[in-house]
């Protein structure tokens, strides 16, 4: 029931006097983007004008936005590394922030095949955690009753390291949710979780998912909505139940614990929650018996009224896959953040996935933008690009976000490529175009094409002693699979057909493939089981060139087509795979372990 408060909002009638305040502080800071990007930015540089980054760019004091852009350049993660790696190693001086680092977040984007470094310090959780706030009132506006039920998501921790001066090193949700802003978050009527903290908490990811996804059925009647973070990690837990659901109706059936489930903490957890139920038993072996997991979702928890996941960017390719099992209910994509920093949140949460626009909320950082032209030159030094503020960027036109935080990071490109809607006021509101050069993603993974050129290189060292070549090759994201897998199309040059390579060989060349990818490939093929073996398809010789045949009869220009490294439209595919000789699979998972490689 909305409230007349006098508070009500130009967004819409809030739902209670918090969310009341909650639209009333988007309104303010939507209303003038600019005045409080200017406050930030003076915020930050007088915050960290004595860090050694900034003394070095000779700011002498100032805290105005044209000196900032004049002095201090545009950077990248490779730009700051150094710097990041004193840290790392334990100098505590404050090189780009004048707050002691308390932790890295380990962003999934990579450099040298290791996770990058995001230093972070306390206060920021206050920031985080005030996007967070931000969410449900607006999703109140849209969805009225989510007090009256719960939130069936499944939050996951990852392990963490630490660095060699002691800093701990984790994924930025791993950080939020072992902070105490969540673990000490107060009851909030509209957000209650099915699953209980020492679930969510727990390291080992099946226990982990097995105890939220026991809840989730427990409670299945109040579940009112159902997400994870990424659309693939529902997609996942929607595989557990379909491998599980036989030990988990056992456990509803007999009220008692698989004992797989070994850890104290999240035994305790359920304790209160696990009592036996046969018609509850009843009820799930009924539905997920028969082998047909249409609209699974809204048959299990039939008061489902949304899933909320991410599905733009990468994630767009599970929308199908998802409106399979939901039936096609609303998707909603409520924020948009990275380790480096929060940006923002879709005041329309209900929006198709195509549509949906984030707006960037200016109090978390100062943000500018890179137009992005994909045929101009490459950035130098000697020729700065022109940025663009938050409040002066331009309606249709696409730009490469750039951050500075109070973190330290300083002009930092992000790498994501947005394009302006419309506004929201006067704050700009974006659609996620793309991140900048990846080829291939299945989870939280990122492959460019520099890194599948290596391991294709790799990998083809084994065929040397059959003196067989790669001689073309291009990739696929298949996601028809949960977990989604690589898919990498080879064409090869076999000199000796007599001693061509065998099968066992072009297994090996998978595995050879997969330990050269980064670290999240990596760890998504061996600790969180989101990524399934690699794929080789082994496709006819002269397929390459049919492909290029193709793409000129579509009107590629003959002296410039390169074989695209990565394919996804249908015809495409459909030619590639209608050549396909043989296939292989990676015969085991490759080697991961937490900790990071020496840099230093
Ligand atoms: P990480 O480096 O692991 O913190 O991941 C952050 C990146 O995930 C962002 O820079 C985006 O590329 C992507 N991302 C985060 N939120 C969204 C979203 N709502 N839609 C599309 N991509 C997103």
């Amino acid at each position: 029931m909305a409230v007349d408060s006098g508070l009500s909002s130009p967004l819409g009638p809030p739902a209670c006097e918090k969310d009341a305040k909650a639209l009333q502080f988007i309104e303010e800071m939507t209303r003038n983007p600019d005045q409080v990007q200017e406050k930030i930015l003076a915020e930050i540089l007088s915050q960290n004008g004595e860090t050694e980054y900034l003394q070095r760019f000779k700011l002498a004091g100032a805290t105005d936005r044209d000196t900032f852009k004049s002095k201090v350049p545009v950077v990248t993660y490779e730009d700051l590394q150094p710097d990041i790696q004193r840290i790392a190693n334990g100098d505590r001086s404050p090189i780009l922030c004048s707050h002691p680092i308390s932790e890295f977040l380990t962003s999934s984007g990579t450099s040298a095949g290791e996770r990058k470094l995001m230093p972070t310090i306390h206060e920021e959780w206050d920031r985080r955690q005030k996007l967070y706030s931000l969410l449900m009132p607006v999703m109140n506006l849209y969805v009225p009753g989510l007090d009256k039920g719960k939130g069936l998501y499944f939050l996951f921790v990852k392990s963490e390291t630490k660095t060699p001066s002691g800093l701990v090193a984790r994924p930025v949700l791993t950080g939020y949710y072992r902070s105490e802003h969540f673990k000490k978050r107060p009851y909030d009527p509209y957000n209650v979780y099915t699953s209980p903290d020492e679930a969510i908490l727990c390291v080992d990811s099946f226990q982990s998912m097995y105890a939220q996804m026991l809840c989730g059925l427990l409670m299945h009647k109040e579940v009112l909505r159902v997400g994870a973070v990424f659309a693939s990690g529902l997609l996942r837990a929607i595989r557990f139940l379909q491998v599980h659901w036989q030990q988990l109706a056992h456990d509803i059936s007999t009220g008692i614990l698989n004992p797989k489930i070994t850890d104290p903490s999240v035994r305790e957890g359920l304790a209160g929650i696990l009592k036996p139920s046969q018609e509850l038993a009843d009820f799930i072996i009924q539905e997920c018996s028969g082998g047909n997991w249409e609209r699974i979702i809204t048959r299990i928890w039939p008061n489902t009224k949304y899933l909320d996941v991410i599905v733009t960017g990468a994630m767009a390719q599970y929308i199908p896959t998802l409106d399979y099992f939901s039936g096609g209910i609303p998707l909603a994509c409520t924020m948009y953040a990275s380790s480096e920093c929060y940006f923002g949140l879709n005041l329309k949460p209900m929006s198709k996935p195509s549509e949906v626009s984030y707006t960037i909320m200016p109090n978390m950082g100062y943000f500018e933008f890179l137009p992005h032209d994909p045929s101009a030159p490459p950035l130098s030094r000697d020729s700065p690009p022109r940025l663009v503020d938050l409040a002066d960027v331009e309606v249709g036109k696409e730009y490469e976000l750039v951050i500075t935080t109070y973190a330290g990071l300083c002009r930092y490109r992000v790498g994501d490529i947005l394009q302006v809607t419309g506004f929201h006021n006067s704050a700009p509101q974006f659609q996620f175009i793309r991140r900048k050069n990846v080829l291939l993603s299945i989870d939280s993974d990122k492959t460019d094409e520099a890194e599948l050129q290596k391991a294709v290189e790799n990998a083809s060292l084994l065929l040397r002693e059959f003196n067989t070549s790669v001689v073309e090759y291009t990739s696929f994201a298949d996601t028809k699979t949960i977990p989604g897998h690589y898919v990498v199309y080879w064409e090869l040059l076999v000199k000796d057909p007599s001693n061509s390579p065998t099968d066992t060989v072009l297994k090996q060349c998978c595995l050879a493939m997969e330990e050269s990818l980064n670290t999240v490939y990596r760890q998504g093929r061996v600790a969180d089981n989101s990524i399934g073996p690699l794929e080789i398809r082994v496709v006819k010789s002269g397929t390459f060139e049919e492909l290029m045949d193709y793409a000129i009869s579509r009107g590629a220009s003959i002296n410039q087509y390169k074989v695209p490294r990565c394919v996804n439209f249908t015809p495409i595919m459909e030619l590639l795979d209608s050549r396909v000789l043989s296939t292989y699979f990676s015969p085991a998972a490759p080697h991961w372990t937490p900790e990071r490689r020496r840099t230093d």
